[in-house]
């Protein structure tokens, strides 16, 4: 049987990559099918139709993509451009180059509309969210590639809206899929049709420079090549202009012309091992002085798509300045063709993706980690459904709108998203047609239909569940103005109940709250009040805005659960007037940084900045405050542990160190360990930080004295100490 002439280069191919022929044969079938399909079609070129997805073929060929990916690049406009019925494909090549042919019709019809970057950014994400398949991106990505080439016969004002979005969603995409080589060709032929008096201008430049820069390439091949031929290293060197785009951006970058730009040139080194890579960077470091800085190891830290070289930028021959990368063949290929330079897809195609584990994996570190482990190639194919993005979720308006949404947005989060009208009015919603609740979590590539009633009705539980500031803050806002007598009433309660009802009637009487709320933005107190019944803002706010010092009586209420014998509100500052206590997990003494967070039911609760449970507190609940001097005349308790040898009196001797120095101890507890190392717990009472530091260093300098440490404090102070503060919390809790 004698080939298609169209088909024969790609035959040629397909032999030399050793595909079987079974293989080939189903690859030819697909491209006589097409061709017969596309039979009277033509491209606007005038060429026959079937060139394209031939030449889309080619570009996947390159990448070596398995064979069911090449039948669907002859296949994938058939959905689109003929009768063709899906069953047809399906009996014919199967349910996989069925799945691929579909997925690249669906992302075709995926319009980018927005200017905006960061729209860009969302639609490449949705791009790949929507590809159940990675093999679907290559193919749209050829696809893509072959426009571009032939972009020539389009007319000028569709030339820009494509290059536009070329530029900003597929040369970003074959990026990060790490496929150098298209991502190259793509930038170039987007710039040529947006700037194009720019891209002929550096292309000019270019080939006028050519003789210059091999010049110096072929000047630094006769400077180390004998060097890497006595080390027995087989390297192959060359050097090439970078790409157009790639001078252009830098020329913008930097605001600098063509000629001021020293590193147009890339010399290539390629060598078989990794240790051959440093060998000759050594090599050329000791012939040429390289320039400070620009150094970089992508082999020792790959770029997260997989990128290995090394960079280095040096004073090369005739004092000009050169970039070198330094690569081994492989690492070569992973530049070039990114993932597809790795895996060569099982015969049966992927599977669907369904262990949540997989899922968690980022896309990009599942590619690096694929680098290491290639057994786990089928985890792989699966794992790049792509999950990437866990922290977003796209979902289509029926009319096929995507919307960006933070992980677990639910249908009131979409409806407020549409128009906070759609919100307010929100009574159900159907996802993919079928009813759902309204705190269902959506999906990537849900519909979502939002029925609505007449009137708006948003519901106040609605917030147990909302991820999205705007639908939280839409709803609130909707019952600010809507229920306000009942918020009012409860802003009065929660703070009265806070403050207590004779300090908050004593602030009342002063005009306090008045003033507090011009200062916090509201027209009146009432106004704050139904602030906080609606949980615009806080009582802590609020409390924290209060005139200072307050009346006498909050402090007497404060709930404190330190073991400190007097307190009042001057030793700290930054807590005028506030309920406060001292954290027990760091106890923290006067002249050490500290901080307060606020707490739910007991006021500033006060750490040390270094304790380990602020790890866990919300950054808004952190106050700024510190202390008011060294010398507050109070004492405060802290427990050191000191690891001795075990020995008798050394408990005396220590206790005598202490109390020295003006202190006293409260608290002792001595524990042996496995009769080698003795364990002395003690709780000090003291002033400051100096006279912590005075004491361990006395105890330090006991002999036989191991360690002296400062721990958590592991005893509960008593309180009867306090009688008067008991009273008060009591009475207030009859209240
Ligand atoms: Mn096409």
């Amino acid at each position: 049987m004698s080939v298609d002439p169209l088909f024969q280069d790609i035959k040629q191919k397909l032999i030399e990559q050793n595909r079987e022929d079974s293989e080939i044969d189903l690859i030819e079938k697909s491209f006589l099918f097409a061709k017969r399909l596309h039979e009277g079609q033509y491209r606007i070129s005038e060429e026959p139709y079937i060139i394209h997805p031939v030449e889309v073929a080619k570009i996947l060929l390159d990448l070596k993509v398995d064979s069911h990916t090449l039948m669907a690049a002859f296949l994938h406009d058939i959905l689109e451009d003929t009768d063709t019925k899906p069953e047809e494909i399906e009996e014919q090549f199967g349910k996989d180059v069925l799945t691929l042919v579909q997925g690249v019709t669906k992302l075709g019809k995926l319009q980018f509309k927005s200017k905006e970057e960061r729209q860009a950014e969302n639609f490449r994400r949705l791009f790949i969210a929507m590809a159940s398949d990675i093999r679907i991106v290559f193919l749209k990505l050829a696809d893509r590639l072959h426009n571009m080439r032939t972009l020539n016969f389009m007319a000028v004002n569709k030339q820009q809206k494509i290059a536009k979005e070329t530029l900003d969603i597929f040369a970003p995409l074959a990026n990060r899929l790490g496929i150098g080589k298209v991502k190259a060709e793509l930038e170039d032929l987007s710039l040529r049709y947006l700037e194009p008096d720019k891209y002929f201008e550096i292309a000019q430049l270019v080939s006028q420079t050519k003789a210059e820069r091999e010049e110096t390439v072929k000047l630094l091949i006769d400077k180390i090549s004998q060097d890497v031929k006595k080390s027995g290293i087989n390297a192959q060197i060359t050097g090439r202009a970078k790409h157009y785009y790639s001078i252009y951006s830098k020329m913008k970058r930097l605001n600098i012309a063509f000629h001021d730009l020293y590193d147009i040139t890339a010399v290539r080194v390629i060598v078989d091992t990794e240790k051959e890579c440093y060998e000759v960077l050594g090599l050329i470091h000791s012939q040429f002085k390289p320039i400070p800085g620009r150094f970089k190891d992508y082999i020792a830290m790959p770029k997260g798509n997989m990128y290995q070289s090394l960079h280095t930028s040096v004073i090369g021959p005739r004092s000009k300045p050169l970039e070198v990368q330094i690569r081994t063949w492989k690492m070569h290929e992973v530049a070039e063709y990114g993932v597809a330079a790795h895996w060569r897809y099982k015969e049966k195609g992927s599977q669907k993706a369904d262990n949540p584990a997989d899922m968690q994996f980022s896309w990009m570190r599942k590619l690096v980690e694929y680098d290491k482990d290639m057994k786990s190639a089928e985890d792989y194919v699966n794992s790049v459904k792509l999950d990437i993005f866990s922290n977003q979720v796209f979902a289509f308006t029926p009319n096929g709108d995507v919307l960006d949404l933070p992980a677990n947005a639910t249908p009131v989060d979409f409806a407020y998203r549409i128009h906070s009208d759609v919100g307010h009015r929100t009574v159900g919603a159907l996802i993919n047609g079928r009813i759902a609740q309204l705190d269902t979590k959506l999906k990537n590539g849900d519909i979502v239909e939002i029925l609505t009633s007449k009137t708006p009705a948003p519901r106040l539980d609605w917030l147990n569940f909302v991820v999205t500031k705007q639908a939280s803050s839409k709803i609130k806002q909707w019952f600010k103005k809507n229920n306000r007598e009942d918020h009012i009433e409860v802003g009065r309660a929660n703070l009265e109940h806070e403050l207590t009802k004779s300090v908050f009637d004593e602030y009342t009487k002063q005009g306090e709250f008045e003033k507090v709320a011009k200062q916090m933005n509201y027209s009146s107190a009432e106004d704050l009040f139904a602030a906080l019944g609606y949980g615009e803002t806080t009582v802590n706010k609020v409390i924290n805005k209060l005139k200072k010092p307050q009346p006498q009586k909050t402090l007497e209420t404060s709930g404190f659960y330190s073991s400190n014998k007097k307190k009042s509100e001057k030793d700290i500052i930054g807590l005028e007037g506030l309920m406060y206590s001292f954290a027990k997990c760091c106890s923290p003494i006067p002249g050490e940084p500290i901080v307060g967070v606020v707490t739910r039911s007991k006021g500033v609760s006060v750490h040390r900045v270094d304790c380990k449970t602020l790890e866990n507190v919300e950054p808004e609940r952190l106050m700024d405050i510190h202390w008011a001097g060294n010398n507050t005349n109070k004492i405060y308790s802290t427990t050191i542990r000191v690891e001795t040898a075990e020995k008798m009196g050394l408990l005396k001797d220590i206790v005598a160190a202490v109390s020295d120095n003006n202190t006293n101890i409260n608290y002792a507890n001595v524990k042996s360990k496995s009769g080698k190392i003795g364990i002395i717990e003690l709780g000090i009472e003291l002033d400051n930080i100096d006279t912590l530091k005075r004491v361990i260093t006395a105890i330090q300098s006991i002999p036989d004295v191991y360690s002296v440490k400062r721990i958590q404090t592991s005893y509960t102070p008593s309180h009867n100490k306090k009688p008067q503060t008991n009273k008060t919390k009591n009475n207030k809790k009859r209240k």
